[in-house]
């Protein structure tokens, strides 16, 4: 343990290579993903991932507003990242502040490149992202959301994106970083996945690795992508399974 100024650190890793919560460096937290959880949404989708909760909605294609972001030749992305005031320790203000504006720009330009915007000119695909608790990775638990409340609203796109934070922690290369692991660690690297082409549609740093550290955090990133992606898939076929269980009914 050590200290900066009168705050204590705290251990990151203990000496059986444990994580503060008990994980091991290649661990997620547990992810739980509902999709169509909003009526007046074109897709919808909620995200509980260790003490994250992130809503999804998603609209669209639609009218582009305001008009003169129109663009004749595909569909725009425009996505909101906020963060509910309640969601963190200390009261966020709300609003969009830079954190926001940037996270929501990046997710925007992530969704741009695997949704077949060309197929719908002057239209605007909008996407809400709500975090209403936050522990660290919310952009992560953002995009993973959003992604399925894309295919919940029908909308065609190349593939689902997974996303997770690698990070390091006490020296090693860690998957999945929760709060006090990004607060202390020596570095966080989200990334969003697009697990049919291999292609990376996000990556961002923060801190200081190595070549060889960061090879090794893509790697185990994307390993962590892989089995986001299983989960957002089930989420997807629970959804479609409730609907074909109700279909009979109707038509009886
Ligand atoms: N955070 C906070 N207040 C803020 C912004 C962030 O308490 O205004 C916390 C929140 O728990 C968030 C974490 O810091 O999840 C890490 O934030 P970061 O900017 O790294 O984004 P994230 O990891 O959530 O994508």
């Amino acid at each position: 343990m050590g200290s900066v100024g009168a705050k204590e650190v705290p251990q990151l890793l203990n000496e059986a290579g444990r994580r503060i919560d008990g994980r091991g460096l290649e661990d997620l937290r547990a992810l739980k993903i509902e999709a169509g959880i909003l009526n007046r949404a074109d897709g919808s989708a909620y995200v509980e991932w260790g003490d994250n909760k992130v809503m999804a909605a998603v609209y669209g294609p639609r009218e582009v507003h305001p008009r003169h972001l129109q663009q004749n030749t595909k569909a725009i992305v425009q996505c909101r990242y906020n963060m509910a005031a309640f969601s963190v320790d200390e009261r966020k203000r709300p609003g969009l502040d830079r954190r926001s504006q940037e996270i929501s720009k990046v997710i925007s330009e992530a969704f741009e490149s695997v949704l077949f915007v060309e197929e719908y000119p002057r239209t605007s695909i909008d996407v809400y992202i709500e975090v209403l608790q936050a522990n660290a990775g919310t952009r992560c638990a953002g995009i993973v959301a959003a992604s399925v409340a894309l295919a919940d609203a029908g909308i065609p796109m190349v593939d689902l994106i997974p996303a997770v934070a690698v990070g390091k922690i006490a020296g090693k290369i860690a998957l999945d970083l929760k709060k006090e692991e990004d607060n202390y660690g020596e570095a966080d690297l989200p990334m969003a996945l697009v697990p049919r082409s291999g292609r990376l549609v996000l990556l961002q740093m923060e801190g200081h690795m190595s070549r060889p550290e960061l090879e090794q955090a893509l790697d185990l990133g994307v390993k962590g992508c892989l089995k986001i992606y299983e989960v957002q898939k089930e989420a997807l076929r629970a959804r479609y399974a409730v609907r074909s269980t109700e279909a009979p009914e109707v038509a009886a």
